[in-house]
C-alpha cells in the first residue's frame, strides 16, 4: 500500500502515520524527520536545510527529492510506504509521479487530514516528542500517561522535548507556506481520483478509525507478543490444579476418529526404519 498523508503542520500526519505503521507494517517516510536527523548528524544536507527549517520555509526541492529518491530505493519501501510531509508543493508532486512511474509503484491513495486553523495552533503549542524513541505526544490531547508512560527504548519515563520550529513566529510562517504551496495539492490529487478527505479533529483513536476506514485497513492495533504478554498467556493456559480431564463433548452425528497417537505411530516407526536403512546403505 502506497499512501500520501496531506495536511497542515499540526494536523496529525506524524501521529497517524506512526499508528498506521503498527497496523499495516509498512514504513513511515517523513521528510521532516529525515531532515531533522540530517541536521542533528551535522551532514552537508543538514547544514543546507537548517536555515530554511528554522525560518519555517520549505527546504530546496533538489535536496528533498534526492533524499526521497534514496529512501524509496531502500528494501523496506518495496512493500509500500506512508509519505508524511512529502510532497509539499506541485513541483515535488510531479517529481514523485515520475519517480513512482519508473519504480512501477503508483500511489494507492492520498488522505487529507482536515483540521481548523485555530486548533492547529493549539496542537502545535502542546506538541512534544521523546528524545529517545521519537514518539509524538501532546500535553493537552495525548499526554504520555498510562500504558504510554514508559519509553520502549530507554525503559524509563519519556524525555520530552519541543521542536525548535514549534515557536509562534515559525508556526505562523509554516501555516502560510502550507496555504500557498501545499494546499494546491488537494486539487492536484482530487483530479487524479486519489484524494480522500477525513475530519482529523477530536479523539486520536477516532481519527485513526476514520483513516483506517478510508484505507480499508484494520482499525485496531495488531497485538504485540511482548515477553510480558507471552508469560501472561502461558500462565493463563496452565491449569491451576491437576483435575481429571473433562469428558469431551461430541456433536450428535459426528464421526468418531481413532486417537491421533495410535494412527501416527506405525507411520513414524516405518519412517525411522527407512532412514536407518538409508544410513546403513550409505556406509
Ligand atoms: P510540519 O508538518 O509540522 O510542518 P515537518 O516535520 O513535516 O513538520 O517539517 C518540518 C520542516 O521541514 C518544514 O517546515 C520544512 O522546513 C522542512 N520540510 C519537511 N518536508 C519538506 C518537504 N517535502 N519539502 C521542503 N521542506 C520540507
Amino acid at each position: 500500500m502506497r499512501i500520501v498523508l496531506l495536511g497542515a503542520p499540526g494536523s496529525g500526519k506524524g501521529t497517524q502515520s506512526q499508528r498506521l505503521v503498527e497496523r499495516v507494517g509498512i514504513p513511515q517516510i517523513s521528510t521532516g524527520d529525515l531532515l531533522r536527523e540530517a541536521v542533528a548528524r551535522g551532514t552537508e544536507l543538514g547544514r543546507q536545510a537548517k536555515e530554511a527549517m528554522d525560518a519555517g520555509r520549505l527546504v530546496e526541492d533538489s535536496l528533498v527529492l534526492g533524499m526521497i529518491r534514496e529512501r524509496l530505493g531502500e528494501p523496506d519501501a518495496r512493500k509500500g510506504f506512508i509519505l508524511d510531509g512529502f510532497p509539499r508543493n506541485l513541483a515535488q508532486a510531479h517529481a514523485l509521479d515520475r519517480l513512482l512511474e519508473t519504480l512501477k509503484q503508483p500511489l494507492d491513495a492520498v488522505v487529507q487530514l482536515e483540521v481548523d486553523s485555530r486548533e492547529l495552533v493549539r496542537r502545535i503549542a502542546g506538541r512534544r516528542s521523546c528524545v529517545d524513541c521519537g514518539r509524538v505526544f501532546n500535553l493537552l490531547t495525548s499526554p504520555p500517561t498510562g500504558a504510554a508512560a514508559l519509553c520502549p527504548k530507554s525503559g524509563a519515563a519519556h524525555r520530552l522535548m519541543q521542536r525548535p520550529d514549534d515557536n509562534e513566529a515559525t508556526v505562523s510562517e509554516r501555516l502560510r507556506v502550507y496555504d500557498e504551496k501545499t494546499r494546491p495539492l488537494i486539487d492536484f490529487y482530487r483530479a487524479r481520483g486519489l484524494l480522500q478527505a477525513i475530519d482529523a479533529e477530536g479523539d486520536v483513536d477516532a481519527v485513526t478509525a476514520r483513516l483506517a476506514q478510508v484505507l480499508h485497513v484494520p482499525a485496531l492495533r495488531r497485538p504485540k507478543r511482548t515477553a510480558v504478554r507471552r508469560a501472561a498467556l502461558k500462565r493463563a493456559r496452565k491449569p491451576a490444579r491437576k483435575k481429571a480431564a473433562p469428558a469431551k463433548r461430541v456433536r450428535a452425528g459426528a464421526k468418531r476418529r481413532p486417537p491421533r497417537a495410535r494412527r501416527a505411530k506405525p507411520a513414524r516407526a516405518s519412517a525411522a526404519r527407512g532412514s536407518r536403512r538409508r544410513k546403513s546403505t550409505r556406509r
